[in-house]
């Protein structure tokens, strides 16, 4: 098939691309590198069936090969780069899924939308485990919001083409995901964890340390990804567009999580408390039922061997070939002029 994956060159875009080239596709990556590393898919150059298109997802597409699937993905996500330009991020998140989504109508192309965990935002007592029916406790005027309610907003769009244009799109919330071709700059807990242990640095825990996340390793979720795409719809029925969890449903505290970093590269590193940052959710973790049963999947890596899988990239990453996310503002500025 021809694929087309926006954010293709980014954590989570990258890992995509390659489970499909090696399934054979042909895979268009458009991204705008505004918070990824050109390096970052340096092993995907060259390869065969593997074009690059540069392009900003808020601006009218350029031409590229009509595609069968779309996963966009082209958002930044982690917290400081999300936070670094929130106006542009907002306007990723609506205007760059609309455009997707128009292009996904066009063409017939069936789309899978990368939501977030963050639609829940700081999930009430009673909704712990998150559902997908929970409807979530964000601040609208808060420092994520931007990110937060872009991504609501962004399926809401998603379930009006549902309805009103019948574009096929699939849903996936995704929940902390973590593993190799991660960003080593872009400030999220596991990448800065390793790093600090790596460079026998202080282990900065915001907070107590004991606000918990669950971590899925890559791998995991981009058959998550895949299964809920390709599922087939039974004669009569309508397609299963979610939304739905993905999510390692094993949950964490922070900082049993530096511990097992501390372990696993023999660091000599100390924990060091930090204030913790605002809005920040003191507790998330998946029910991923809804996966279980509509796309039999499961997370198989175990939080321990899939650090075991991801420090060795990080020990062997040219950290001078990443900048650091506020170095982007300059970059992104010039498109607050609507
Ligand atoms: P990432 O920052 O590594 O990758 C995002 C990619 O999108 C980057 O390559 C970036 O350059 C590109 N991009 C950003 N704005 C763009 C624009 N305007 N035009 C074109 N490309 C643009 O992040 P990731 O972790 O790979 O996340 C990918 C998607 O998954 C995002 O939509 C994110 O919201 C979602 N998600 C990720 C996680 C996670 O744990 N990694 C959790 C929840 C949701
Ligand atoms: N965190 C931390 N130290 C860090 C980076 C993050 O203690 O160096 C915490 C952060 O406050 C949050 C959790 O780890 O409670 C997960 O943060 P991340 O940015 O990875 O993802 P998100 O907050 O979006 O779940």
């Amino acid at each position: 098939m021809n694929i087309l994956v926006t954010g293709g060159a980014g954590f989570l875009g990258a890992n995509l691309c390659q489970r499909l080239l090696n399934e054979g596709h042909q895979v268009t990556c458009l991204d705008n590198f505004f918070t990824s590393a050109r390096c970052n898919i340096d092993h995907l150059r060259g390869r065969k069936g593997f074009t690059l298109v540069e392009h900003d997802v808020i601006m009218p597409l350029p031409a590229v090969d009509t595609p069968e699937r779309i996963y966009h993905l082209a958002c930044p996500a982690s917290p400081p780069h999300y936070q670094d330009d929130p106006v542009y991020t907002a306007r990723i998140a609506f205007e760059g899924t609309l455009r997707m989504l128009n292009f996904a109508r066009k063409t017939g192309a069936r789309m899978m939308q990368a939501s977030t965990s963050e639609v829940y935002g700081d999930p009430d007592a009673g909704h712990h485990p998150q559902k997908e029916s929970y409807r979530g406790n964000v601040n609208p005027h808060g420092i994520r919001a931007c990110y937060d309610e872009g991504k609501r907003i962004g399926e809401t769009l998603c379930f009006d083409f549902i309805r009103r244009e019948n574009t096929d799109v699939r849903v996936v919330r995704i929940f902390n995901t973590y593993g190799p071709q991660m960003h080593p700059h872009d400030g999220r807990v596991v990448s800065n964890f390793i790093l600090q242990a790596l460079q026998g640095k202080d282990i900065t825990l915001y907070g107590d340390g004991l606000q918990t996340r669950s971590f899925c390793f890559v791998d995991d979720l981009i058959e998550a990804f895949v299964r809920m795409v390709e599922r087939p719809t039974p004669a009569g029925q309508q397609p299963f567009y979610g939304p739905v969890n993905t999510g390692n449903p094993v949950e964490f505290t922070i900082a049993q999580l530096a511990d097992l970093v501390i372990e696993l590269t023999g660091s000599k590193s100390k924990k060091v408390f930090l204030p913790l940052p605002k809005d920040d959710p003191l507790q998330r973790k998946p029910d991923i039922t809804l996966a279980s049963e509509k796309l039999g999947w499961e997370p198989e890596i175990a939080l321990r061997e899939g650090l075991q899988k991801t420090i060795p990239y990080f020990a062997g990453l040219d950290l001078s070939q990443f900048i650091a996310p506020t170095m982007h503002t300059a970059h992104a500025s010039c498109n607050l002029a609507v």
